[in-house]
């Protein structure tokens, strides 16, 4: 390997931890997702080229970023948390199906389901009841986000129905609906008028001689700083989950209440629950429904990967017409006796796998220059 390869490598990784810290830590990402993704494929690629790199701690081994002194305490996950492999166009995803059905060795049924582009959470439920929540943080240590979790509509604080497990991690994806993200919006921008007159009266409550004129520009300006319009649903839910009520008062009170309240959850997965008593995961979905617990109305089986590619397809052309942003579509082996078989990497299961689309903003300019635009 010569030098320069070394240097970008080492370029690489730098930035990959600047970026993960900036996105999973401070809901701040300082690159697009689509960039992100392609600094991180051109980090696996150099791996796959020059094994000998690849350390333990390498961002390939590891998952979302370390949660370090947030204001929120830690909670260790009993069962780990993955992230997911990613293909890019139908003919990897075909491959990859065709891979996984020769490691099973036998033919495979492909739950297939959005992927929803929020943020990761973990419920932990014991005999039914809610002990804890917490976020992905690293994989093994999330943070505890427990008091908002329990405010949220989809969280039950006891499970309905009977026979749950001592134990059991339920998880799923935190998100903002599109449209209440726009209502998010507007009451961002309602709130800034508020501000001003607030600092207007605390103006007129002093002196008249000490006082100047009234700094109305400046004011705005601190508005716009404190009640800023959100960039996307995803950080925008990040930072409603993690925020922390009770140390707001006032317009920032209100704000972070209907940050929260616009709040949505789909779970779509278990973790530290050995022997569930069904044979595949849209069965423990099923459960998951009779429990209380707000599942995926879009998941669909497929026994054959020309309709997993078909609905990739469709929701591809149709992204608009689902409740909230996806990314992609999550393919999962469907049946549970393969997962314990197929096992995972020390970053994501290897019965499953993620089907990103292209970013929106290049397919908009790919269909331009289609049309000639
Ligand atoms: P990921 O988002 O590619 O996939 C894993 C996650 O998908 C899971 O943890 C789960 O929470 C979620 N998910 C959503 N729907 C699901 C479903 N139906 N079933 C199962 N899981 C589902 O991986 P990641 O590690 O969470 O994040 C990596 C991605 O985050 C990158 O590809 C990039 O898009 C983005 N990112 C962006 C920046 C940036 O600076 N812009 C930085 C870091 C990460």
């Amino acid at each position: 390997m010569n030098d320069s390869v070394r240097e970008e490598y080492e370029q690489l990784v730098e930035d990959v931890r600047k970026y993960r810290f900036a996105y999973y830590n401070e809901d701040q990402p300082l690159v697009s997702d689509a960039e992100f993704d392609r600094l991180f494929h051109r980090l696996e690629e150099i791996e796959r080229m020059h094994p000998q790199l690849v350390s333990q701690d390498s961002p390939t081994q590891e998952v979302g970023a370390v949660v370090v002194g947030g204001d929120l305490p830690t909670i260790e996950h009993a069962e780990r948390m993955l992230s997911l492999d990613n293909v890019f166009s139908a003919e990897e995803l075909r491959q990859w199906c065709a891979k996984t059905e020769a490691s099973a060795g036998r033919p495979v049924r492909w739950l297939s389901e959005l992927k929803i582009d929020g943020l990761a959470i973990s419920l932990r439920y014991e005999r039914g009841r809610l002990v804890s929540a917490a976020t992905r943080g690293d994989g093994r240590m999330g943070e505890d986000i427990g008091v908002n979790a329990r405010r949220l509509a989809g969280v039950p604080e006891r499970l309905a129905g009977s026979g749950h497990p001592a134990r059991v991690e339920i998880r799923g994806e935190v998100f903002i609906p599109v449209a209440a993200f726009e209502e998010l919006n507007r009451f961002q921008e309602e709130l800034r008028p508020r501000a001003v007159e607030e600092a207007r009266k605390r103006w007129e409550s002093r002196p008249a001689k000490t006082r100047g004129d009234f700094p109305e520009e400046l004011e705005r300006q601190r508005a716009m700083r404190r009640f800023p319009t959100f960039a996307n649903p995803r950080n925008a839910a990040s930072g409603g989950l993690r925020q922390q009520l009770e140390k707001k008062d006032g317009l920032e009170r209100e704000a972070g209440e209907k940050r929260l309240a616009s709040l949505d959850l789909y779970v779509h997965g278990v973790g530290a629950w050995p022997n569930p008593p069904v044979a595949a995961q849209s069965e423990v979905y099923d459960l998951l429904s009779e429990w209380g617990l707000p599942t995926s109305p879009y998941s669909r089986v497929f026994d054959a990967v020309d309709g997993v590619v078909g609905f990739v397809e469709a929701y591809g052309r149709d992204r608009h017409s689902v409740v909230h942003e996806l990314d992609g579509i999550v393919v999962k082996v469907d049946e549970l006796d393969l997962h314990e078989e197929l096992g995972s990497t020390s970053r994501a299961p290897r019965w499953a796998i993620a089907y990103k689309y292209p970013p929106e903003e290049v397919h908009t300019k790919l269909l331009r220059i289609e049309v000639g635009v």
